[in-house]
């Protein structure tokens, strides 16, 4: 059977009623035979018929042995780290998601876990790094907002070899390009809040464990810990799953032809696109995802915030917001969005420029898009930028 019929019958018709979408079950309690005898739930924290039907979609679609869903990406995050015990060591790419950064520095370092952030697009970094206390490893890839590339197989190797595991934060390419478990991660996780979920209107996290061990471990602290998704939440999740992967399809054209574009245009500088051949890690990209998705980044010649909020401001048809991963297109300037909490030496180290554009391409036509683009450039040359006009010529 092909994937998209495969994925399209995961979802289970109902077996009482035959309804052909997953029932919202929104109840808090089951009502229970005798006591402990009940029909497989007892209590929607623990277990919720809505959020288990999402649950096995997303471990099919990682090929994992179960999902987890959680109130947020974070609450997925903070699950995972919950593994860990005081005096562990955690090793994390450097361009890492800016709310991960946050919980590891200053929620979960005063629980004694060290966080060492490393380049992860060489493996070679990520060799010399591991010590004997490190038990995790993190990885993004694609990162945000800079489209880096980690090669998965390589550094699942060398985790293994070192008896930690490895967690990949799988948001940016989504289970229809990239599937980390079969490349030999133990953990893949997901904000389901953008491409997921897909259309800008929920907020929750997805965890798949590759063992049983990990599932049951990751149970016990989804159960303790209670940041499960709510049942109407779940079936907006499993609902956007259901065309994620021509909706993947359709963003990740769109954003090959915008990258392409943007190369041509003479404000702009360096283009971040893992679809690109003059992208640093091409090839591993091509090794590990069948196609490049969605986010494409990239700097103007003039590299200040000023000319960069000018565009920003400009566009019509991208939305200035924070998110990605929706139908409609968005854009941000992460030096003062996503990543102003991040002190400006280390961000500017990361990559992220202060005129660094981050484009969430949406499903409108490219021609539009492109036009929008080309639109907002030119404002920029009859901006009262100081010195912007000479510059862009
Ligand atoms: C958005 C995001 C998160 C956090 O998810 P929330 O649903 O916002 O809590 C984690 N990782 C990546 C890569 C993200 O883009």
């Amino acid at each position: 059977m092909q994937k998209t019929t495969q994925l399209i019958h995961s979802i289970p018709v109902d077996e009482q009623t035959g309804a052909i979408s997953v029932p919202i079950y929104q109840t808090s309690t089951f009502v229970q035979e005798a006591p402990g005898e009940n029909k497989g739930y007892d209590y929607s924290r623990s277990n919720n018929p809505t959020r288990a039907a999402l649950e096995n979609i997303i471990a099919e679609l990682e090929g994992g042995h179960a999902g987890f869903a959680f109130a947020s990406g974070l609450a997925a995050i903070d699950a995972v780290v919950k593994l860990l015990q005081t005096g562990d060591e955690l090793l994390a790419v450097d361009d890492i998601y800016g709310g991960a950064f946050r919980q590891f520095t200053h929620i979960y370092k005063k629980f004694g876990i060290n966080v060492n952030y490393v380049d992860t697009t060489d493996v070679n970094n990520v060799l010399n790094a591991i010590t004997d206390k490190t038990k995790l490893v993190w990885v993004e890839t694609p990162t945000n907002p800079t489209l880096k590339i980690s090669d998965i197989a390589a550094i699942a190797q060398v985790a293994k070899r070192h008896n930690a595991l490895l967690c990949v934060d799988n948001t940016f390419a989504s289970p229809a390009l990239q599937q980390p478990l079969k490349l030999g991660a133990d953990i893949v996780l997901h904000s389901a809040t953008k491409y997921i979920g897909g259309h800008s209107d929920i907020i929750a996290g997805l965890v798949v464990c590759k063992t049983k061990e990990l599932s049951n471990e990751i149970k016990f602290i989804q159960n303790a810990c209670g940041a499960v998704l709510a049942p109407h939440d779940s079936w907006l999740a499993i609902r956007g799953i259901e065309t994620l992967p021509l909706r993947i399809e359709q963003h990740s054209k769109n954003a090959l032809e915008i990258a392409k574009f943007l190369q041509e245009q003479p404000q702009v500088d360096k283009v971040y696109y893992p679809g690109l051949s003059t992208h640093h890690n091409h090839d591993i990209a091509r090794k590990q995802q069948t196609a490049f998705g969605g986010i494409v980044s990239f700097t103007l010649k003039r590299d200040t915030e000023t000319a960069a909020k000018k565009f920003v401001c400009s566009t019509q048809l991208f939305k200035l917001a924070e998110s990605l991963g929706g139908v409609k297109s968005l854009l941000c300037h992460p030096a003062t969005m996503t990543h102003k909490s991040t002190p400006d030496e280390q961000r500017r180290a990361a990559g992220v420029a202060d005129s660094l554009v981050r484009l969430s391409v949406g499903l409108e036509d490219a021609e539009d898009l492109k036009q929008d683009i080309a639109q907002a450039l030119k404002k920029l040359q009859v901006s009262d930028v100081a010195g912007a006009a000479l510059l862009y010529q």
